[in-house]
This record gives structure tokens, sequence and C-alpha cells, in this order.
């Protein structure tokens, strides 16, 4: 199995069927999740996996949208027994904070605790961070307000999806980008750190990808308007992210 899931699409403002951005990226043996605003262990179950078997967590930045549930997605695995070590993956800054996050809830004395690897992404990104048998994740640096990582993954079969995260139009994007069949760029708009729908298109097709899937979009524009805006620079196909989407 080589596929990604959209556990959430939404924008820093959540509302009903649709949490914060996160994702989770699945070959037959990693299972990586890509951060945790909203709960996300519901999610994983709604998407038919389980906290047990992610292997690995990527952080992309350290927004409350994009980490703030942190604490509860490990108490809870924690609680169910978890046995397997999990990696965590994010920029120093990241990490630091997170693990701040977490000694808030006193977790270094949560019994029977399973082990967390905590893996520092250099400033200037990182080929392969993680590989394994079906896929090669890659990251690099993205412009956002705070420090912040874009990913790419390659699958085995030669697919390609790069994720943009929080960030406004750079050659990062498009360097991540690059030929992709699918972009899942963010959408938020017109402002510092972010991507109008209509970059996004650009992003596209300065990138030559196949597809480009909106996402982290503002859930109170019209639906139309949103793809419409995109469509105008981009020829390709034009979606937008729905929470439990299979890319
Ligand atoms: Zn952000």
């Amino acid at each position: 199995m080589q596929r990604i899931t959209i556990l959430g699409s939404a924008n820093a403002v959540a509302k009903p069927g649709q949490d914060n951005t996160h994702l989770l990226i699945e070959s037959n043996e990693k299972k990586v999740m890509v951060d945790c605003g909203d709960n996300p262990v519901a999610k994983l179950f709604a998407a038919g996996s389980s906290i047990l078997s992610v292997t690995d967590l990527v952080l992309t930045h350290f927004h409350a949208d994009h980490v703030g549930s942190l604490p509860l997605l490990i108490m809870d695995m924690w609680l169910e027994k978890r046995s397997y070590p999990l990696v965590i993956h994010g920029l120093r800054v990241t990490l630091d904070k997170a693990r701040r996050m977490l000694e808030l809830f006193n977790w270094g004395e949560w019994q029977g605790m399973f082990p967390v690897m905590f893996n520092e992404i250099p400033e200037e990104g990182a080929e392969n961070l993680i590989v394994g048998q079906g896929m090669h994740l890659s990251v690099l640096p993205v412009l956002h307000l705070v420090p912040t990582i874009g990913i790419r993954v390659r699958f085995s079969d030669g697919r390609v999806v790069a994720y943009s995260c929080d960030t406004e139009p750079c050659p990062n994007v498009i360097q991540l980008a690059k030929g992709a069949d699918v972009l899942l760029q963010e959408a938020a708009g017109l402002a510092k750190g972010h991507t109008s729908p209509g970059q996004a298109g650009e992003i596209a097709t300065r990138a030559g990808v196949k597809k480009l899937v909106l996402i982290h979009y503002d859930n109170r524009v019209v639906e139309e308007d949103l793809l419409t805006a995109a469509r105008n620079p981009f020829k390709g196909e034009v979606a937008l992210a729905k929470d439990l989407m299979v890319v």
C-alpha cells in the first residue's frame, strides 16, 4: 500500500467535518504522520489506521494548528500500551518547543512509556529524511512566519507527491513540487507567510505538476471561487482537499 490520506484539510480555524491540516503518508513499512493540530487520534481510526501503527511523526513547524495536539497524541499512544518506538522529526526550534510542551505534562513520569526519539532536521532540509520500503521522504525549508519545512514524497512506483506546508511562494516550494504527480498546496490567502489560490496555480504551473490540490484554504470562501482562482494560471487538474480524501 502506498498512499497519502488527508486527515485534516482546514486552515487554522477548523469547522465541523474539517480538522486542521494534517496527513498520513503510508507505504508497506512506514506510516508517517505529518502534524497533529486537532486531535488526530479519532481521525486516524476514521482513516482505517491507528495511533499504534504510526512509525514517524513529522512536525512541520511550531504553530498551534500544526502541533497543538502533540501531548494528547503521545498520551493516547501510551494509554493504548504502545511499545514500538516513535520517531519525531522537526527543525531544532520545533523539537525544542515540542519537548517543552510534553514536559509540562510530566511525560517523563509516565510508567511504561514507549521510546520516543527526536530526529533534528538540518536548517537546509534533508534528502531522504525517511526511507522505507516503497517510500522516500525529503524536506526543504519554506517561507512561513516561523521556521517551516515542506515535504516531497517519492513512492517506489515512481509517483511523487509534494506538500508545501504553510508558506508564501518561494523557490523551494517549486523545487519540492518539480514534476510531481500531485502538489498539495496551502492556499490560505494573500498574506505574509501564506499563498493565495491564484499563486498556488502559478506554483503548480512553474513546477510542472500534473494535479494541484488546494489545502489549508479559507473555508469561508465559496469553493468554486477558490478553484477558479487556481485554474486561471494552471491548466492541469485542480481539486480541493477534504478530510479523509486519499491522494
Ligand atoms: Zn503556520
